[in-house]
């Protein structure tokens, strides 16, 4: 700031060297604090007017004593400051650069580690991928094997039980087989053993007479009456057999067989009796015709057999 011209304190203007009085106009020099007349320095008064106003405060003053001191100063220190600012600057810079690098060597680490960890992750991806590929061909192949076996097992099976139930359909067929022909075998025992029975039954009261002359008449009517007559004859007569029997008491008198051409030999004759008492009572009396007629003494008298029992 530019100084006031009136001072209290005496002031000596360092240009003249005379002491400046209050009612004189003067300059203090910012550098060298010393004062001077307005006059001295040169200034006009239409100057120092306006440097006392707030537009001229910003204007400093200095002596030609200091002038050109202050003006290197200035110099110096702007130079000075320029230094510095581009030491500044530089240092900045520097520290910038500094931190850039440190930035981009952490950013490279980190980038160099993510590349690792993916490198790593990818190794590992790799494994796993191998892994679940080699697990696929074994389970397919697993599966592969299970399908064929379990294949095998159900065609095995299949023959199997198509043998099985063959086999056991066999053997039930051949039981209910024998089983009907056991049936069968024991019926047709049954009937045969009914049929014996019968054929016995019916027999019971039978005789066969061998020996007996058969007669020559043309008439089988005739020939049955000689053959009654004969047999009654044989059965009553008291050199015969003497049991007393009637033509009621024979149901039946016939010959067995075809009559042949020839007379001899002679057909047996069959003989029912409506009771098996009178069949007995001549049968007990054979012994009689030891002593009776040749043509009684001859016959034979013998049961009516069945077929089986002639066997
Ligand atoms: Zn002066
Ligand atoms: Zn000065």
């Amino acid at each position: 700031m530019l100084l006031q011209k009136k001072k209290l304190k005496k002031e000596q203007c360092k240009s003249c060297l005379n002491n400046i009085r209050s009612c004189e106009k003067a300059f203090m020099c910012e550098a060298c604090k010393h004062w001077y007349h307005l006059k001295c320095v040169g200034v006009s008064t239409k100057l120092y007017e306006i440097l006392q106003t707030d537009e001229g405060k910003h204007f400093h003053w200095f002596c030609d004593d200091c002038d050109s001191v202050v003006m290197m100063e200035l110099c110096n220190i702007a130079v000075r400051c320029d230094k510095i600012e581009s030491e500044l600057m530089n240092e900045q810079l520097l520290n910038n650069d500094q931190r850039v690098t440190r930035v981009e060597a952490a950013m490279s680490a980190k980038v160099d580690e993510i590349d690792r960890k993916m490198a790593k992750m990818d190794c590992e991806l790799n494994k796993v991928k191998m892994k679940v590929d080699n697990q696929l061909v074994t389970n397919k192949n697993d599966i592969g094997n299970i399908s064929t076996k379990v294949t095998e097992s159900i065609q095995g099976q299949e023959g199997q039980w198509c043998d099985v139930v063959k086999r056991q359909v066999d053997v039930t067929l051949e039981k209910v087989t024998d089983n009907i022909q056991e049936v069968r075998n024991s019926l047709s025992e049954t009937r045969a053993q009914a049929a014996e029975q019968w054929d016995k039954e019916s027999r019971r009261n039978n005789l066969i007479l061998y020996n007996v002359p058969e007669s020559t008449q043309p008439r089988a009517e005739d020939r049955n009456k000689a053959d009654i007559d004969f047999c009654i004859q044989l059965f009553n007569r008291t050199n015969a057999l003497h049991v007393g029997v009637s033509n009621e008491d024979l149901i039946q008198v016939f010959r067995l067989g075809k009559r042949g051409d020839d007379i001899a030999p002679t057909r047996p004759l069959l003989i029912q009796f409506a009771s098996y008492t009178f069949k007995n009572f001549i049968l007990e009396s054979l012994s009689k015709l030891k002593h009776a007629e040749q043509k009684y003494k001859n016959v034979i008298v013998a049961h009516d057999m069945t077929k089986t029992e002639r066997e």
